[in-house]
Parts: structure tokens; sequence; C-alpha cells
């Protein structure tokens, strides 16, 4: 029987859609099959109130690769940006707040770190600029005999001794350190260290003290290495990245179906031959390409049937708790903060006034309880992008660290306790607040594995940690995007080089399946 599709991509999140794009551009008959009525996971717009449409869970865009930028033509597929070098204001819990622009900053109190930071900026960002390229490549395979595994080591280790001799011995003493540590050593405004922190532990199991807090920042700032617009706010919401890769992939002739939830990934004969859909229906292919996570591939659609039991305890060790809650806001009117003109409300508010806030912050969910004073981002794309709410009302994005995924008593309980008590947080520097608030929703963990199909809710699908990052990614010995079962490829955040909205993870699974599977 011949297959209808060469390759059936399972999830339109879009790491599955920039793979399914670069594998029908290589000339791959290609289905995307979309659990959810909408395309982008968890990079999608999200209409949580009549009429008005906001980020459902990712909300700024700084690190789409550019390589994926540029060669599936996203432009021309009508990606725009509303607003580009957005500046992150961390916000001082008295209404002084510091106002940062890369190397830049305003409202220093004292003139030590108007010269430390750009200093220590440069300095990180050669490091970063050494590892940006193992982003976009394979990760090798440790112990590997196959000369591409010897030369991408080889390479790695030439980027960082060409740091020259000092910057190279500054990143190894400090890439296994904590980012409390190297910011007291030197820095000394608390804004900045707060907000530069929280850079560091977003999205992550981490505290500023949690040692790897160092390389989870340096991994941030490369990944914003060759994107020259900074922090942006797409035109349309992120749901308008999501609709330009959909729009690339269509136009190099892949299929997309939504609303169509795959039950099982089919394997006969020990080799990945389609999928069998909630409804019944089957489609057989040549292969399948997972953008699931990798727990839910393996274990929900794969199966243990199939997979061997030290492969199922590695991925059962793979931790997929999330700790960023999302809440969304509509608001009657423009919120007033004290100190924050519209240029900086219009940029990335950051919550961390001080290292200890954050790590405090953080002590709460290490016993299943949520922040009593949490660490916040907010953004608020409608003041850049009016065709996000109505006239005169806005939406307010906040990404909320942190929210345990198992909290004590439950979050059925405690779900609109936690809302109430965020909104109080805000309305500290923003008092009229809460009687603007037309309409809401807390997204936390549970609701976000619910909502976007990602187990724990995950930012990154699994925690981007040391023993979890590069080529231990998801887990030991498959970490190249390829599985147990021959036939079928991983593609999500859960591969490296983690999440984001970067298309990275999808890029490098479609260049490695173009490399070892043979044209049908
Ligand atoms: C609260 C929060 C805020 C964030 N903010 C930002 C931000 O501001 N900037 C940023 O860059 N990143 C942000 N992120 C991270 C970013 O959104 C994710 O890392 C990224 O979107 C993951 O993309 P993906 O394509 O790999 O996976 P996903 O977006 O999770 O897509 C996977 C897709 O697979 C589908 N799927 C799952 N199971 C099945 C099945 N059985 N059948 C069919 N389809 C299935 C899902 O429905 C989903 O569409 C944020 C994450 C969170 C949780």
């Amino acid at each position: 029987m011949s297959n209808a599709y060469d390759i059936v991509v399972v999830g339109g999140g879009h790491n599955g859609l920039t793979c399914a794009a670069y594998l029908a551009k290589a000339g791959r008959r290609v289905l995307v099959v979309e659990a959810s009525d909408r395309l982008g996971g968890a990079a999608a717009n999200r209409e949580f109130a009549p009429g008005v449409t906001g980020p459902g869970c990712a909300h700024i865009l700084h690190q789409l690769h550019p390589a994926v930028r540029k060669q599936l033509k996203l432009k021309k597929h009508d990606l725009k940006l509303a607003a580009r070098q957005l500046p992150t204001v961390s916000l001082g819990e008295d209404g002084r707040h510091l106002v940062l622009t890369g190397q830049r900053i305003d409202g220093l109190d004292e003139t030590g770190d108007a010269q430390a930071w750009p200093k220590l900026h440069r300095r990180l960002k050669r490091m970063a600029r050494a590892l940006h390229p193992s982003l976009s490549q394979m990760p090798p395979r440790l112990g590997g005999s196959d000369w591409r595994d010897r030369l991408a080591f080889a390479k790695l280790g030439l980027r960082l001794r060409f740091l020259g001799k000092t910057d190279m011995r500054e990143f190894l003493r400090i890439v296994n350190m904590n980012v409390f540590d190297l910011l007291n050593d030197e820095l000394t405004d608390e804004r900045l260290k707060g907000a530069l922190a929280f850079d560091a532990v977003l999205g992550s199991n981490f505290g500023p003290r949690s040692p790897g807090s160092v390389l989870t920042w340096l991994y941030r700032l490369a990944g914003d290495i060759g994107n020259n617009d900074g922090l942006t706010i797409p035109q349309g919401g992120m749901g308008a990245v999501t609709e330009a890769l959909a729009n690339a992939a269509q136009s190099f002739g892949v299929e997309i179906r939504t609303g169509a939830p795959v039950r099982r990934i089919l394997v006969e004969e020990d080799h990945a031959r389609g999928v069998e859909l909630e409804s019944g229906e089957t489609i057989t292919a040549g292969m399948v390409v997972s953008n699931a996570d990798p727990k839910r591939t393996f274990q929900s659609l794969v199966g243990p049937a199939h997979l061997d039991t030290g492969f199922m305890r590695r991925l059962r060790g793979f931790r997929t708790n999330g700790l960023a809650a999302k809440l969304n806001l509509v608001l009657e009117g423009v919120p007033e903060f004290t100190g924050l003109d519209m240029a900086k409300l219009g940029g990335r508010l950051i919550l961390a006034p001080d290292m200890g806030y954050l790590e405090r912050a953080f002590d709460h969910s290490k016993y299943g309880e949520y922040s009593a004073a949490p660490a916040l981002e907010i953004t608020i794309p409608s003041l850049h992008d009016g065709s996000l709410a109505s006239a005169g009302r806005n939406v307010m994005s906040v990404v909320v660290q942190y929210a345990p995924y198992e909290l004590k008593g439950g979050w059925d309980a405690n779900r609109e306790a936690f809302a109430d008590h965020v909104i109080k947080t805000i309305a500290a520097l923003a008092p009229g607040l809460p009687r603007q608030v037309v309409a809401r929703e807390m997204l936390a963990p549970p609701d976000l594995e619910r909502e976007f199909g990602m187990t724990g809710g995950h930012w990154h699908h699994g925690d981007l940690a040391v023993d979890q990052m590069l080529m231990l990614r998801p887990v030991p010995g498959f970490a190249q995007y390829a599985s147990p079962v021959p036939g079928l490829y991983l593609c999500g955040a859960g591969t490296h080089p983690g999440g984001g909205v970067t298309g990275t993870a999808g890029m490098n699974a479609a260049r490695r399946i173009l490399a070892v599977e043979a044209k049908p």
C-alpha cells in the first residue's frame, strides 16, 4: 500500500510548522495534524474575552532564528512587527524605575554600574556569540566515533579558545556559577541586578541562587545573537508569527489539518508508519515527526510496548513540571503606573526589584506554594497594536513566576485567589488597575498543559538545566531529534536547543531528517 504522505507532523506548534516547511521545501509530501482548532501551540493568539485577542502564552518575540526568518521568507508571508527594541523597565517598588535598553541604563542612583554593566554585557555577549552556532547545530554524541560528532566538539572548543585566554578562563569560571553571586561581584544597583537575574531564571525551575543560572542566562543571550530588532511585539500578536510560518509551509505544499488530535503513532514492524486520530481515521506515512513534548510523544502516543525499559526510565526522569503561569487581563483604558510615561509603559515591565525578592519568590514553589510576592514580566501589546482590543480597551499580558504545577490545595480551589493576588501585586505600582479589569484569565501550569497540550505546562517542554541540555536533551542517547523507534523524530521545545519562539528545534530536526532519510 502506498503512503498518503512522506511525512506526518504531529502538532502545529511553531516548531512543527517550521519543520514541516523545511521538509516540504526539500520536496517531501508533508501533512501537519494539530489537535487544537488553532495553530501555534504556546505561540498562538487566544480570544480570552469577547472581541479581545491576546497572546495565549508567549508575548515577546526576540529569538526567532534569523535563518528561519530568511529561508522561509516570513516577511513575504506577512510577518510584521508592531514594536521593536522594547526597553526593559525594572520596576522599583517606590516608583523609581530603571530603564534598560541593551547596554544603556537610565535611572541609576550611582554612576558605578553605568560603566560596569556595559563592560559585563560586552563580555557576556562575546561568550554568547561563541555558544550561538551550537544552537542551530545537532548536538554531538558523547563519546561518538563519527567524525561529525568529533568535529562539532572541536568547533565548539575552538570557538571558546578564540575568545582569548582571559575570556575563556572567565567563561570556565562562571559557567557553573549562580547568577546571584556573579551579579553581586559585578554590579551594585538592586533593580538592575533583579531585572538581569530575572532573565536568567525566566521559564526555568531556578532562583538566582541556583547553580547553573549563569549558563541559562548565557543561553538566552546566545539566542538573541543575530536578531537586530531586540525585544519585539509582532503585529497581530504572536499568532501572526504562527500564521506566517503556516503560510510559508503551505506555499511549499504542506497540508495542514486542525482539530485533528492524534490518538496513536502507528508502529509496525518496529517502524513508525503513520498516525491514528482520535476520530479513528488512520493516516499512513513513511515517517512521523512529533512536535508534541517528549513525554506525551513516547508515553501516550507511542506507548511502552514499543520502547525498552531503559529508555522509559530515562524519559520518566525528564523533569517537566512548569513554574510559570500566565495572567491575561482586559483593561478599560490605559493603566497608570507611578513613574511611568507612555514610552516606558509600552516596554517590557519586570517586577523583580532585587535578587532577594526573586529568590524568596522562588522559595515558596519548593514547598508547593505560589509566591507570596511574585516576580512578573508584563507587556501591554495593544498599546502597539490596536487590532488586539476594541477601542478604549487594552490587553495586559503577565508572565508570573513562580506557580508550581502541583499546588498545595490544588489549582481549582486557588486559581482565582492567585489571580487576585497578582493583580494586587501590580496595583501596588498602578493603584487604579483593579477597577480597570473587565475580564481576566489565569492559566496555571496544569491549565497550560490542558490548553496547549504541553506536559507539565512547561515553557521548554522540560527543564532547561545542565543535565537536560545539548547532548542530554531530552534524554542521553537520543539527543539528535531521532528516537528509539526508526522513522519517528522529535522537533519541539523538548529537544535541543529548548523552548522560546525560535523555530530552531524545528529547523534542526528537519535538517537532521533530510541528512539521514533518503527521499522516497
Ligand atoms: C507562560 C509562558 C510564557 C511564554 N512567553 C514566551 C515569550 O514571551 N517569548 C518566547 O520566545 N517564548 C515564550 N514562551 C515559550 C514558548 O511559548 C514555547 O517554548 C514555544 O511556543 C514552544 O513551541 P513548540 O512548537 O516547540 O511547542 P508547542 O507550542 O507546545 O506546540 C506543540 C503543538 O503540538 C500539539 N499537540 C500536542 N499533542 C498533540 C496530539 N496528540 N495531536 C495533535 N497535536 C498535538 C499542541 O496542541 C501544540 O499545538 C512562553 C511559555 C509559557 C508557558
